[in-house]
């Protein structure tokens, strides 16, 4: 078992933590806001005066922040306070290229990296069954993994830095397309008379099957463990769909990839969140879908 620090104790982190601490871990936490610290105290954590201070002694780093100016910001705080041979992992969904440059800090200060975003949402981390797609040296990974297997189920080696990012928001592109051509689908067949059952029964045994059908039905009643049973209750809420699709366009530019339906995908998105359904799981986007026919 490790030492381990983990800074950034929201939604996601709050309870990989505890997965951490429950496997027998050592855990030394940090968050801006005291709530998620006094929940990781109480989860068995012990809580440091700031990211820094939650370093010393690691050796193993783990943060879970919003975006790449958090991570970039909070490893340009910690790894000078790092012990040698320290492994830093960031499991956070950011741009490739903050990813990279993270990669490029900790090795010049001579430490191991990977970056390790995660798909599977806040049930994957209360439950330990995430999936995580990491990018860096094999050696560092090799590391990682034990400690990553104590969060999740399935952990993916993807290639040197940045690629865990990268293969992070090609995974989510495709499902933001995913489930709007499913929705479309669905609001399609209502016009059409078709009941939502029997387009179910035929599309998730036939070529129009995917997990945006089968796992996360954008309509009540065929797949009853979906957000569309729920309210849409998140779930994956749009506004991470946003944030995920934008980070796949940035990408796409800085590479020179065409990817019109994940930019088509990007706006779709955006606009729900604009009408106020920012915190409505992305399956809502049926609803929208919905709203587009001429009245
Ligand atoms: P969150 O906003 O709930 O948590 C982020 C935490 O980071 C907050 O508690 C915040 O106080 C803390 N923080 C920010 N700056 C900090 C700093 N300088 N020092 C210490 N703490 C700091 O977000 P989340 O839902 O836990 O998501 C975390 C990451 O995981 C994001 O990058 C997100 O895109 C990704 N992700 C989220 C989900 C999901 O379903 N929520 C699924 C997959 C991936």
């Amino acid at each position: 078992m490790a030492n381990v620090a983990f800074i950034g104790l929201g939604n996601m982190g709050g309870p990989m933590a505890a997965n951490l601490v429950k496997a027998g871990h050592k855990v030394t936490a940090f968050d801006l806001v005291a709530a998620s610290r006094d929940q990781a105290k109480s989860d068995g954590a012990a809580i440091a005066d700031g990211s820094a201070a939650a370093v010393k002694g690691a050796e193993i780093v783990i943060t879970m922040l919003p975006a790449g100016r958090h991570v970039l910001g909070v490893w340009n705080e910690v790894i000078p306070a790092m012990g040698k041979g320290t492994l830093i992992i960031d499991c956070s969904t950011i741009d490739v290229e903050s990813a990279k440059q993270a990669h490029a800090l900790a090795a010049k200060h001579g430490m191991a990296s990977i970056d390790a975003p995660v798909s599977g949402g806040t049930g994957g981390a209360k439950g330990a069954t995430l999936t995580f797609m990491c990018g860096g040296e094999d050696k560092a990974f090799a590391v990682a993994s034990p400690v990553l297997e104590n969060m999740g189920k399935k952990i993916v080696y993807c290639g040197g830095a940045g690629a865990g990012q990268a293969a992070k928001i090609c995974n989510n592109m495709i499902l933001g397309i995913s489930m709007i051509a499913v929705g479309e689908a669905f609001a399609l067949a209502e016009k059409l008379g078709l009941s939502h059952q029997a387009l179910f029964d035929v599309a998730s045994t036939s070529s129009g099957q995917c997990w945006s059908l089968t796992t996360y039905c954008p309509v009540p009643g065929p797949v009853p463990t979906s957000p569309a049973n729920n309210g849409y209750k998140p779930g994956f809420a749009s506004n991470l769909m946003v944030k995920d699709l934008t980070l796949a366009q940035d990408a796409a530019k800085a590479a020179g990839a065409v990817t019109p339906l994940g930019k088509h995908a990007q706006e779709l998105y955006k606009a729900f969140d604009a009408s106020g359904h920012g915190g409505v799981d992305f399956s809502g986007i049926i609803q929208h879908v919905r709203g587009l026919a001429p009245k």
